[in-house]
C-alpha cells in the first residue's frame, strides 16, 4: 500500500461533471489499495472572479481581506469533492489549509509555508478516509488565513507530499504533462517524458504556469518526484526529477513567455557608489521581487537603471521607486508595460556554445527587437514587445528543433558546438 498525493487544478474541477470525474479517478486509486490525500484548487475561474468582485468595491483592497475572500474558492471545491466521493460510497473528509495543519508566514497573498503539522491528516488516513485538503491556503502566526500566491495549490500538494513522505505526488491538470512550450501557443509543442528540477524551476519562473515555481523548489529541496498528467485522459505524463547525465544531451528543453511583466527605468541617476544599493534596499524592504537589471554606461556622471517586475507588483513598485528616486535625486521614472520576457531553458546549455547566437539570430531574422537580455547557466531570457512574444516563442521552438523528437532527444541542432568535457 502506497501513500499517494493527487492534486487537481481549477479546470479539472470546473463543474459538477468534472468533480464527479475527479472523484472517480481518486476512488480508482483508493480501490487499488492506496492511501490517498487529495489537494484541489478553486473551481474553474473562481479565483479570478473573486478578485474581480473585490475590485468592484475598491481598487486597493487590504491583502488580509483578499486572502479571506480568495480562500473561499478552495473551500467550495473541497466540500464538493467530498460530497461526490460520498455519493460513490467512499469515506472522505474535506479540510481547510489551517485544519490540515499548514502554517505560513504572515505575508498575505504570497505567504510561504513555514511548517506542516500533519497529525489530523494522519488520523483520517489511518481511519481509512480519503483526505481532501484545500490548496493555496494556510494559517498565519496570528491565526489568520493566508494564500500562497497564484497557482499555490501546486505548492500545497508538494509540501504535503514532503511532510507525509508520500510515495508519489501527482499533479493533474488540463494538458497531458509538461511540454516543450505552452501547447496552446506553440501548436507542435511536444510532451516531455522527463525534465530536471532546475529546468522546470526556470520554465515555471519564466512563465510556464503548468507548475508554480515554488512547488518545484520544494520538490527539489525534499526530493519529491513529481508526475504532471492530465485529469481528462489516461496518457502517461511528465516526470520532474533529479538531473541525470543524459539530460545534458538536450541543449534546450523548453521555451516560455511571461507576458505579465513591466519595465521600470530610472533616468539620470547619479553614478556613485551606494545609489543602486539604496534603490534596491527599498524595493526589497517592500517584499518586491526584481528581475532583469540593466545599468547603461554613465554619461557626464549620470546613468539610467532599468529593471523588470511582475505586473502584479507594478503599482507597489512604482510607489516605492518614486520615493526612492527622490532620495537619490534621479531625474525621471518611466514605466513600460508593453513588454514580455521570452526564454529558452535547458541544462544542456552548460555543455554547448553558440546557443545565445542562435537565439539572437533567430529573433533578428524575424525582425524581433531585443530590449533587454539576461542569462544564467541554463537559461537565456530576452525582453521583447508584448505582441511579438508568441512569434518569438514559435520561432525559437523551431530553431532549436523542439518539434522534432529525434533531433532534440539525442543531438543538439547542428549549428551548436559541444564544449569539450
Ligand atoms: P491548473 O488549473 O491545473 O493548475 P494551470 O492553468 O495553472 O492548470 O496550468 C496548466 C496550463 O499551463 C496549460 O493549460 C497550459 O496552457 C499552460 N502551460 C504553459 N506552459 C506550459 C508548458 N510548457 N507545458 C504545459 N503546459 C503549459
Ligand atoms: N485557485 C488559486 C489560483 O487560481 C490557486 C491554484 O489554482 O493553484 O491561483
Ligand atoms: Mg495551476
Amino acid at each position: 500500500m502506497a501513500l499517494i498525493v493527487q492534486k487537481f487544478g481549477g479546470s479539472s474541477v470546473a463543474d459538477a461533471v468534472c468533480i464527479r470525474r475527479v472523484a472517480a479517478r481518486v476512488l480508482e486509486t483508493r480501490r487499488r489499495g492506496h492511501q490517498v490525500v487529495v489537494i484541489v484548487s478553486a473551481m474553474g475561474d473562481t479565483t479570478d472572479d473573486l478578485i474581480a468582485l473585490a475590485r468592484q468595491i475598491t481598487a486597493m483592497p487590504s491583502d488580509r481581506e483578499m486572502d479571506m475572500l480568495m480562500a473561499t474558492g478552495e473551500q467550495v471545491s473541497v466540500a464538493m469533492l467530498a460530497m461526490a466521493l460520498h455519493a460513490l460510497g467512499a469515506e472522505a473528509v474535506s479540510l481547510t489549509g489551517p485544519q490540515a495543519g499548514i502554517f505560513t508566514d504572515g505575508m498575505h497573498r504570497k505567504a510561504k509555508i513555514m511548517g506542516i503539522k500533519p497529525q489530523r491528516i494522519w488520523k483520517h488516513v489511518k481511519a481509512g478516509q480519503i483526505v481532501i485538503v484545500a490548496g493555496f491556503q494556510g494559517q498565519t502566526p496570528t491565526n489568520d488565513i493566508a494564500t500562497l500566491g497564484r497557482g499555490g495549490s501546486d505548492t500545497t500538494a508538494v509540501a504535503l507530499a514532503a511532510a507525509l513522505k508520500a510515495d508519489r505526488c501527482q499533479i493533474f491538470t488540463d494538458v497531458e504533462g509538461v511540454y516543450s512550450a505552452d501547447p496552446r501557443i506553440v501548436r507542435n509543442a511536444r510532451k516531455l517524458d522527463e525534465i530536471a528540477y532546475d529546468e522546470m524551476l526556470e520554465l515555471a519562473s519564466l512563465g510556464a504556469k503548468v507548475l508554480m515555481a515554488r512547488s518545484v523548489e520544494f520538490a527539489k529541496k525534499y526530493g519529491v518526484e513529481l508526475e504532471v498528467l492530465s485529469s481528462f485522459s489516461k496518457a502517461p505524463g511528465t516526470i520532474v526529477k533529479e538531473e541525470v547525465k543524459s539530460m545534458e544531451d538536450i541543449v534546450v528543453r523548453g521555451v516560455s513567455a511571461d507576458k505579465d511583466q513591466a519595465k521600470i527605468t530610472l533616468g539620470g541617476v547619479p553614478d556613485r557608489p551606494g545609489v543602486a544599493a539604496r534603490l534596491f534596499k527599498d524595493l526589497a524592504g517592500a517584499g518586491l521581487n526584481i528581475d532583469m537589471i540593466v545599468q547603461n554606461i554613465s554619461a557626464r556622471g549620470m546613468a539610467d537603471i532599468s529593471f523588470t517586475v511582475s505586473e502584479d507588483d507594478l503599482a507597489k513598485a512604482r510607489r516605492v521607486i518614486q520615493s526612492a528616486a527622490r532620495g537619490v535625486q534621479a531625474r525621471a521614472v518611466n514605466v513600460d508595460t508593453d513588454i514580455a520576457k521570452v526564454s529558452i531553458v535547458g541544462v544542456g546549455m552548460r555543455g554547448h556554445s553558440g546557443v545565445a547566437f542562435l537565439m539572437f539570430k533567430t529573433l533578428a531574422e524575424r525582425g524581433i527587437n531585443i530590449l533587454m537580455i539576461s542569462t544564467s547557466e541554463i537559461k537565456i531570457s530576452v525582453i521583447v514587445r508584448k505582441r511579438l512574444a508568441n512569434k518569438a516563442m514559435i520561432a525559437l521552438h523551431k530553431a532549436f528543433c523542439l518539434d522534432k523528437p529525434g533531433s532534440t532527444r539525442t543531438t543538439p541542432p547542428n549549428r551548436l558546438v559541444r564544449r569539450p568535457r
